[in-house]
């Protein structure tokens, strides 16, 4: 058993992208809440990446995930009046490439502008659907690694210079039950605008996931697997 608490921007941001995966993996068997097996997949994904055995999924996912909802809003689900959506803006470097493209109606767009995509959501108290979180989460961990920034101090990230293009302290390191997670919004749904606003509702609800004092106990060590999507 293991406490961990980050104290680098890579271990922040290894733990958040482990509670992501996490996340994912509770969709699986569909239960409301986390079971052992999804602590594990957490603990193996979390040592796993902080120790180089694991590596970080490439963007093909995320990819397919934006081909399956091309017709719709990555952040509302809106069928109307898309546009491309720059996911970490380009004033805070975000690049003009396929990796940083996302699927948003022109409403959604021009809300979000030039703003941090979690403080947006923040400030609307929602959490980001887990197809924009992973995505997030490649982004900015990548610009870590290219800047040689994953060993930093969280108490020394103020003072960096220039500052992260992203708001380390809105990365959340703990996601709702998977009965409150919105995996994506697909306008196909069956009674979508009901779901949707319920789970929204259910989302707006939840305020621990953007605590930065949580500490956690793990169950497993990593046993080595190769890839985290
Ligand atoms: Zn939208």
């Amino acid at each position: 058993m293991a406490v961990v608490v980050p104290t680098t921007i890579g271990e922040s941001l290894y733990w958040s992208y482990a509670s992501m995966a996490m996340a994912w993996a509770s969709l699986q068997h569909g239960e409301p809440t986390y079971q052992q097996i999804d602590y594990i997949v957490r603990s193996k994904t979390y040592y796993g990446l902080l120790r180089g055995r694991l590596k970080l999924g490439s963007f093909f996912n995320d990819e397919q995930e934006k081909i399956y909802a091309a017709t719709s809003c990555v952040y509302c689900g809106s069928v109307d009046r898309l546009s491309l959506d720059h996911l970490i803006p380009r004033l805070r470097d975000g690049e003009d490439a396929a990796d940083n493209l996302v699927t948003a109606c022109r409403t959604c767009n021009s809300s979000k502008g030039a703003r941090d995509v979690l403080d947006w959501l923040c400030r609307r108290k929602e959490l980001p659907t887990l197809v924009v979180l992973r995505r997030y989460l490649k982004l900015v961990i990548r610009y870590c690694v290219r800047h040689d920034l994953m060993g930093v101090k969280l108490e020394d990230v103020g003072a960096l210079n220039p500052p992260l293009p992203f708001m380390l302290a809105l990365v959340p390191h703990q996601l709702p039950e998977p009965e409150l997670l919105v995996a994506r919004f697909d306008p196909d749904a069956p009674d979508h605008q009901d779901e949707l606003f319920e789970e929204r509702a259910a989302i707006r609800e939840f305020d621990g996931g953007l605590s930065r004092e949580d500490s956690e106990t793990l169950a497993a060590e990593d046993d080595g697997t190769d890839r985290a999507d």
